[in-house]
């Protein structure tokens, strides 16, 4: 049966008042019996004397021929009467051998005196005992009759103890009556003083229950400094404790998610049953799974679980090279060593879409460089090859020459490219910044950039604003900006074709937009020719005979970058490009410059 504590509390509190109530009953109807047996005794002691006498007297009356034996037997009756008048009880008298002789009551059988006669007989002693009579306590007494010191026989009294059994009645029914209202008193006492006993127990089980469902900082209040005092200040100091320990937890997880968040590359680890223990948030970047609780919710991803299943069959670590919605991932799978027999795994997914393109745009930079390099070089050794055999006249040697020379400078622009990016990569790209005014820049560059494109007949124009202010930067990076920009332009552009070089003042900005009417760009090619080694078409780029290696507009942009600039490209298949770049402007002085043509 189950019993909370109050209920166990009022059992035992009552159990323990019954048995109390019991004994102390039992004791007083001890002593009251006792009280009541000595009197009684005392009073059949003082008639068995009386009758002793009487006797005496009663045979001393009838004195005669016979001793006083034979008298006591012929008389017995009359005696017993007698007695039994004086004494107003009922009287019994016996002869030596303990036959009956005479009662005073004409009632026989309801009473048996022999006992009582065998053991004064045996002991020649008055011999009483307490029995019950049709419900009423009842003294038997049995007492030797000694008439001048010879025995006569026995007389015995049958002592009803009525007042005594009417004074245990009304005893026991105080008593009960006391007992009830004892135990309904001790029942309302004890169930209040149980529960304010138990309340600081029910708050420790309210407190128990709030740190089960994870709210660590409760407090008990309890003043009294008793053991529940003591026990609620441990209680509170473990509540405290639990609650720094899972703070300690919790930024120690914050400390450990942000490690794993930080981390470029996906992070998986999954137990040995397959559930996912914790994962960062590239998984969802790379795999779009959002809530993953175990290996088999990456559906679509089964190298992942070919990877987790090898790990499990024993395999230490595993990497392997995936291609998944146009990326390429490096996916490593190791073991999580722990203490004890359990082994987790972890699956790490690196994006190496970057270094793969990396790879390959060195792969076709080197081939085009190669290609670049070998195409100036052939025609040079072809001609030295050619001038060395044979004779050749005047007009041959001078063009030959010629070629040697143009072959050797687009060698040179390429080697200095070269140059240039390796610097950048090395960032040791040594920039002289200084203020500088852009207008005697643009038209040296253009100046000297005419000189390239007259063998085209390409017209190259210069407008710029009366008010442009200066900039600050390397003039030698400007003007090779500029310089990689017109190449491009002058190269795109058809012969007698017309380029325009426009600078003016903007929103605290120089802008200068350098526009041509050549070839164009297409959309989709746009936003690609300003990275390293990228060229539209290799072919067309060749054809022309000015070829580069895709570097003029990765170091442009490089440029502009280093000068907190903008650059920005407009261009239509077929109608021409206009490229336009921005600088800030550093100070508001009129640079001069008139329209330059
Ligand atoms: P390269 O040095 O090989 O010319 P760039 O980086 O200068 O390389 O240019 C990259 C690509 O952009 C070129 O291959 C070319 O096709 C395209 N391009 C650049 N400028 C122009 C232009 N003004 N008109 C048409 N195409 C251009």
């Amino acid at each position: 049966m189950h019993l909370t504590f109050s209920g166990r509390m009022i059992l035992y509190n009552v159990i323990f008042f019954i048995v109390t109530f019991c004994l102390v009953i039992f004791f007083v109807i001890q002593g009251i019996t006792l009280r009541y047996v000595n009197d009684a005794g005392d009073q059949l002691t003082a008639m068995a004397q009386d009758a002793n006498l009487y006797i005496k007297q009663e045979l001393h009356k009838n004195a005669g021929a016979t001793d006083d034996k034979t008298r006591f037997l012929q008389n017995a009756n009359r005696i017993g009467s007698g007695l039994a008048t004086l004494e107003n009880t009922r009287v019994r008298l016996y002869d030596l051998d303990g036959q009956l002789i005479a009662d005073s009551s004409s009632t026989t059988g309801e009473v048996d005196l022999n006992e009582e006669v065998k053991m004064s007989m045996t002991n020649d002693t008055a011999v009483m005992t307490l029995t019950k009579v049709n419900s009423i306590s009842t003294l038997y007494y049995v007492a030797p009759i000694t008439v001048n010191n010879s025995p006569l026989g026995y007389v015995g009294y049958i002592h009803y103890l009525e007042e005594m059994d009417n004074f245990f009645s009304i005893t026991i029914v105080l008593f009960v009556f006391g007992g009830v209202i004892g135990l309904i008193v001790l029942f309302i006492v004890v169930l209040n003083y149980s529960s304010h006993f138990v309340q600081p127990i029910r708050d420790l089980t309210k407190i128990s229950k709030e740190i089960t469902d994870g709210n660590y900082n409760v407090n008990i209040h309890y003043s009294k400094d008793d053991e529940i005092g003591d026990l609620t200040k441990v209680y509170n100091q473990m509540s405290s404790n639990i609650d720094n320990v899972v703070l300690q937890l919790q930024s120690e997880q914050e400390r450990l998610g942000g490690v794993l968040a930080s981390i470029d590359d996906g992070l998986l680890a999954i137990d040995t049953e397959g559930n996912i223990i914790t994962f960062n948030s590239y998984i969802k970047t790379y795999f779009g799974v959002i809530n993953p609780k175990t290996i088999y919710d990456f559906k679509y991803q089964s190298f992942l679980r070919d990877i987790y299943d090898s790990l499990k069959t024993g395999k230490k670590r595993i990497s392997e090279e995936i291609d998944c919605d146009g990326r390429n991932l490096l996916l490593i799978g190791s073991r999580i060593q722990k203490t004890g027999l359990e082994e987790n795994y972890m699956i790490v997914i690196k994006n190496i879409t970057p270094t793969k393109q990396l790879q390959n745009e060195q792969r076709k930079f080197i081939s085009s460089v190669s290609h670049e390099l070998r195409t100036p070089l052939t025609t040079i050794i072809g001609y030295t090859d050619m001038l060395q055999r044979r004779h050749v006249d005047q007009k041959i040697l001078d063009n030959s020459l010629s070629t040697i020379n143009r072959e050797g400078h687009r060698l040179l622009r390429l080697v200095d490219d070269l140059l240039n990016v390796n610097q950048f990569d090395k960032l040791e790209f040594d920039f002289k910044k200084q203020i500088l005014n852009i207008y005697d820049l643009l038209v040296d560059v253009v100046a000297q950039m005419q000189i390239k494109a007259f063998p085209r007949e390409i017209d190259i124009s210069y407008k710029s604003d009366n008010n442009l202010p200066n900039i600050y930067g390397d003039y030698d990076r400007l003007s090779q900006l500029f310089i990689n920009i017109l190449h491009n332009a002058i190269k795109y552009s058809d012969s007698g074709g017309i380029i325009d070089v426009i600078s003016t003042y903007e929103d605290q900005r120089v802008v200068v937009s350098i526009r041509d009417y050549g070839v164009g760009i297409s959309e989709a090619e746009k936003n690609n020719i300003f990275n390293a080694f990228y060229r539209v078409e290799e072919d067309r780029a060749r054809s022309e005979g000015e070829g580069g290696a895709g570097l003029g507009l990765y170091i442009v942009k490089e440029i502009v970058d280093k000068h907190d600039g903008e650059i920005s490209i407009e261009s239509q298949i077929g109608e021409g490009t206009n490229i336009t770049v921005l600088f800030p402007a550093v100070e508001e002085l009129p640079a001069g410059g008139d329209d330059y043509e």
